[in-house]
């Protein structure tokens, strides 16, 4: 019999609303656990331990009063550090944000607490969200749980780390260039990016707007599916939501792959790929065709530049959104504010930004001023129109492209942070869907010396659908889902 912290979402509700557990229990186990594991971890910023059994308490006395009760009640919700919530600290692992206490919650927080879920603390992230493997947080790296020396992924390592260990039952993660996938590829779970717009970003706190968006991480594709389903929607709060009527992405969990047409574009088994990745994945897609699928290998040559592309839309967007970081109104400010505003300003920002925030910054400055413009930032969004198109043809073929999620197992913390080309590297295979607007799912696919691999669905526009379809069928054919961390 599994222990209570070591449930799904769906288990944990059914075993809520049949009376077999209370909330408050479902609740207590998850804490115990994080208790447990926690100090070698480093999953979270924050708990909010007393919050959430009041909350649980709640679900319970609903049940006791014989009332209807949400779709996540008493399943225990850990929230990325980059999304707002009421009265909660979010500090996007930032110094400059270390004492940010946001008025109010984002609209996913919103619906988790419609449905009854319970928060209990924010993870821990790269700042800003900015890398692949959170290190660059202002509260220490995050420990991947498969390997203690070795990196969960970035940016969302709290949110995938708590999961692989079951100090959650469901988490939120942002994926701005594959923030989401990376992560759960490294940790052995499942994390998805859903289509631009498809969720709201309300209150999430902006890196690059035109890229990324918030999404699910869960232990299996069943817990994906039913969190998507909660957290999808319009919002007129967010100029960019798009207006989908509601849909049950559970029910689209068949067992089957009959049919599904694949394609495989050779651009994602570049240079940089590592032999043991290649095969964990040609594995997986050979699995996918032993179950029904064809494949078909393919092109995509503007998949070349969509690396170059990313980080300067990225490091472009990222200039203009932290601008606001003055020290004045909100946000860090250096004891010995002398001199005029311009010098202050500087100081607090040098002081309350870390070096890879600053990098960025300074950059994303640089393609956007006259002169430079039209050399970097306006190509690059002319290279995106192009990158998109040939997507766009793609999926007139396939229903589905696959490739791997990360091209190099878990690196060693440590190993590549000097180096951030290096680093900028390990995103190779996912800013493409963000380039795009696609969405894409990372799924547990093997390991290597003991490393997970994790394997990279994406379908078209709002075909959210025909991904978690796929997904869902290679875990129930597989079993590397269900293997633990020894942790
Ligand atoms: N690693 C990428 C970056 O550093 C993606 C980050 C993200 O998705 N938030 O920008």
């Amino acid at each position: 019999m599994p222990k209570l912290h070591e449930l799904t979402a769906q288990e944990t509700y059914q075993k809520i609303v049949n009376n077999e557990a209370s909330a408050l229990e479902c609740v207590q186990a998850v804490f115990e656990r994080i208790h447990k594991v926690e100090d070698n971890i480093n999953s979270y910023v924050t708990l909010t331990e007393k919050e959430a059994i009041a909350q649980a308490k709640k679900v319970d006395n609903k049940i006791s009063e014989g009332k209807p009760v949400g779709k996540l009640a008493g399943v225990s919700i850990a929230v990325k550090d980059a999304i707002c919530t009421k009265d909660i600290l979010t500090t996007c692992s930032s110094r400059m944000l270390k004492n940010f206490v946001p008025p109010y919650d984002a609209e996913v927080i919103k619906r988790i607490k419609k449905e009854d879920g319970i928060l209990i603390g924010k993870t821990n992230m790269d700042e800003f969200a900015m890398g692949s493997s959170t290190e660059t947080s202002y509260f220490g790296p995050t420990h991947n749980p498969w390997g203690m020396s070795r990196v969960p992924g970035g940016s969302s390592g709290g949110s995938a780390a708590c999961i692989a260990t079951d100090e959650a039952i469901l988490a939120l993660g942002t994926d701005t260039g594959g923030s989401i996938r990376c992560p759960a590829s490294y940790c052995s779970i499942v994390g998805l990016k859903p289509t631009y717009g498809l969720v709201s970003r309300y209150g999430l706190i902006a890196y690059a707007n035109s890229l990324e968006q918030i999404g699910p991480m869960a232990k299996n594709v069943y817990d994906c599916a039913l969190f998507l389903t909660i957290l999808a929607g319009h919002d007129s709060k967010d100029a960019t939501s798009v207006n989908t009527s509601p849909k049950d992405y559970t029910e689209c969990l068949k067992n089957n792959v009959e049919g599904f047409k694949i394609g495989v574009p050779k651009e994602f088994f570049g240079g940089g790929t590592s032999k043991a990745v290649e095969r964990q994945i040609w594995g997986g897609i050979h699995k996918l065709e032993e179950l029904g699928a064809t494949y078909e290998e393919t092109s995509l040559p503007t998949l070349e530049e969509s690396l170059a592309t990313y980080y300067i839309v990225a490091m472009s967007e990222a200039s203009s959104n932290l601008a606001r970081y003055d020290g004045l109104r909100y946000g860090y400010r250096v004891e010995k504010d002398e001199g005029d505003w311009a010098t202050v300003y500087a100081q607090d920002r040098k002081e309350g930004f870390g070096a890879e925030v600053r990098r960025r910054i300074i950059l994303g400055t640089y393609a956007l001023s006259t002169g430079y413009y039209n050399k970097y930032y306006l190509k690059a969004l002319k290279i995106r129109t192009l990158i998109r198109k040939d997507f766009e043809e793609a999926f007139k073929k396939f229903d589905i492209i696959v490739g791997p999620t990360m091209p190099f197992p878990p690196f060693k913390i440590g190993e590549k942070i000097e180096d951030p080309l290096a680093l900028y590297m390990s995103d190779v295979d996912t800013v493409s869907a963000n380039l795009a607007g696609l969405p894409a799912i990372s799924v547990p696919c093997g390991f290597t010396e003991g490393l997970p691999v994790g394997m990279q669905i994406m379908a078209s526009h709002l075909r959210e659908d025909l991904m978690l379809q796929a997904a869902y069928t290679f875990e129930q054919n597989t079993d590397y889902g269900n293997k633990k961390p020894a942790h």
